[in-house]
């Protein structure tokens, strides 16, 4: 995967003072891999699992998670949250594979954004359109709305996963705060690490042991993609203690 920061200073500065630490998806990916397989995690006795937004160019990591952990459950949501929901994720870890008397998973939870090479954040240029787009037009959308003073709060069933991003969005500001689209993302991320952490209490301990990874997915210039770690939670009977963090 190509990893051309060098080529596009702005989008080195942009990423090492707004989103320090990020980590070129491989890297974050293969880290990762190899911290798991310290606690037992490996390909072959671990399902993979992916809650990333439903945007194309965040297809990369769902690409790069099946190349570690083999076939993945999709948990793919607009701004990617956790909308699958209790029934979705059970759903999911139930194909966890049993090997050794335990059953394992790697659930990774991100949110998106996009910096371009000039160091525009949100900017993203896709294949075959020349002006500019967002990432996460679904982040966007909400912050647009805020920005225009008329937000509709009503449940649409004909928009039920935006309806779900605005309202998820809107329980962590403040009223009136209006945050740029790097600290709406930063929050997604954070309502992402307490939803997940949420629905997978809900996990049998005697059964499961599992990862729980969050942060943020950014994608560079020239299909560049970096990630930015938030967390990385450890949990089951299999692990030491039940339950712990561990750093990548
Ligand atoms: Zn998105």
């Amino acid at each position: 995967m190509p990893t051309p920061s060098n080529d596009f200073p702005l989008f080195r500065q942009a990423l090492d003072t707004r989103l320090p630490g990020s980590l070129p998806l491989d890297d974050y990916l293969q880290r990762g891999a190899v911290r798991l397989a310290d606690h037992g995690f490996e390909d072959a006795n671990t399902l993979g699992m992916v809650a990333v937004c439903r945007d194309e160019i965040a297809s990369a990591f769902v690409t790069g998670v099946t190349r570690h952990w083999g076939k993945t459950f999709g948990c793919r949501s607009l701004g990617g949250f956790l909308l699958l929901g209790r029934s979705g994720i059970l759903t999911g870890v139930s194909h966890a594979p049993l090997v050794g008397g335990r059953r394992r998973f790697v659930f990774f939870a991100l949110p998106h954004i996009a910096i371009s090479g000039e160091g525009e954040i949100g900017a993203v240029y896709r294949e075959g359109l020349h002006e500019a787009s967002h990432a996460c037009g679904s982040l966007a959308a909400v912050l647009k709305e805020l920005a225009s003073g008329r937000i509709d709060p009503r449940t649409d069933f004909d928009d039920l996963e935006q309806c779900c991003v605005r309202q998820k969005l809107l329980s962590g500001l403040r009223y009136g705060e209006q945050p740029d689209l790097l600290a709406a993302t930063r929050l997604a991320c954070q309502i992402i690490r307490e939803d997940g952490e949420r629905l997978l209490g809900g996990v049998d301990p005697k059964v499961y042991d599992y990862a729980f990874m969050t942060g943020i997915l950014i994608h560079g210039p020239d299909d560049g993609d970096w990630v930015y770690p938030q967390s990385c939670l450890l949990a089951g009977d299999g692990i030491p203690g039940g339950r712990q963090s561990i750093e990548l």
